[in-house]
């Protein structure tokens, strides 16, 4: 790993000059590693009801906002409609609430899903390994989790109620999920909580000690920047454009192969200039409420748990991807039926 001192410097340099070469060297390990493949996905908002209070997000407990969660019907019209755009990899999320989203409601959601995506992700609050070993048998194949920030005292004050209280069963939550079978963990931290080289040194370092533990994983990271919500009082870190790209650099550079996802948090200008740097995911068409695609109408009152930058659709993304020289790519995972594994018995 990286010298944190080293870190540090090269995302305190703003020299034209080092971002050049860094991106340079960035888009050599891209190539060489990766090629030209960008995987597509969407998400979808299963429920956004939250027993958290954590003091950045719009869906936190003491929000006066419409809470929902999908019936199964719903679930079938958000799914068929995302379906309909050409997307095949399907984020599934709900807020942080066991009463609200039991495992069997996300389980539910998992064997609707399997009937229009091949590949189903979550992004759900943290659970147990025997939890997430029934959800990677019922269809699942990667999970999102977040550290939020590996700031111990910062945590404590951004996350003030409920179980994401717990700063270490979330931090050990990587390792339940890949005791569990399921085939790729997505990390990061939300940029802006905290000093941006503490966490990112703290996340590389989770990371490769994963790697060592766990090398049957595929990993991924993210580095989705905080948007604060209107009237907050709460204090952030400005974290600059270019302090993204340098990001995003550094993480091809140490990781030759792990996948970079880059959503529709960011405009359409940042996602184009990072591609060719090493982001091997995007999310596109997406919206960020329950309901977002077929039940609502009127953006005033969707209540999204952040606010979309990038509204090109599906077909505009395919081919901005393509005039950049990349394969667009729907489906690169299809898992087997059971029935199938069998076939050389005899
Ligand atoms: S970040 Fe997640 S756990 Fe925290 S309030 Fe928002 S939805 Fe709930």
């Amino acid at each position: 790993m990286i010298p944190y001192e080293e870190l540090k410097t090269i995302l305190n340099n703003n020299d034209r000059r080092f971002i050049e070469d860094l991106a340079q060297r960035a888009r050599a390990v891209a190539v060489q590693f990766l090629g030209r493949a960008v995987s597509i996905y969407a998400p979808v908002y299963l429920s956004n009801f939250c027993d958290n209070r954590c003091v950045y997000c719009g869906f936190n407990r003491e929000m006066g906002i419409e809470r929902k969660k999908l019936t199964p019907e719903e679930m079938h019209s958000e799914m068929a409609k995302v379906a309909a755009s050409g997307i095949r990899n399907i984020l599934l999320l709900t807020g942080d609430s066991r009463t609200m989203s039991p495992v069997e409601y996300i389980k539910s959601a998992v064997n609707i899903a399997k009937t229009y995506f091949p590949s189903i992700s979550l992004e759900v609050y943290p659970l147990e390994v025997d939890e997430y070993r029934e959800l990677f048998l019922a269809g699942v194949d990667g999970v999102t989790v977040y550290q939020e920030t590996y700031n111990k005292e910062r945590y404590r004050q951004l996350h003030i109620a409920g179980k994401k209280t717990d700063y270490n069963y979330r931090y050990e939550t990587p390792e339940r999920i890949a005791k569990s079978g399921i085939r790729t963990i997505s990390m990061g931290v939300l940029l802006g909580l905290s000093e941006v080289s503490e966490d990112i040194y703290q996340l590389f370092t989770h990371l490769e000690w994963l790697e060592k533990k766990y090398p049957g994983v595929e990993y991924s990271l993210s580095f989705p920047r905080l948007i604060p919500l209107k009237n907050s009082s709460v204090d952030y870190y400005e974290v600059s454009d270019i302090t993204l790209i340098k990001l995003i650099c550094l993480a091809r550079v140490l990781f030759p192969r792990v996948g970079i996802n880059l959503s529709t948090r960011e405009k359409p200008q940042i996602r184009n200039h990072a591609l060719p740097l090493g982001v091997t995911r995007i999310s596109a068409a997406s919206r960020t409420s329950v309901g977002g695609y077929s039940l609502r109408h009127c953006e005033d009152h969707e209540n999204p748990q952040f606010e979309v930058m990038d509204n090109r659709p599906v077909a505009e993304i395919v081919a901005m991807l393509q005039q950049q020289g990349f394969d667009p790519v729907f489906t690169d995972w299809r898992r087997i039926p059971a029935e199938n594994l069998h076939m050389n018995d005899e």
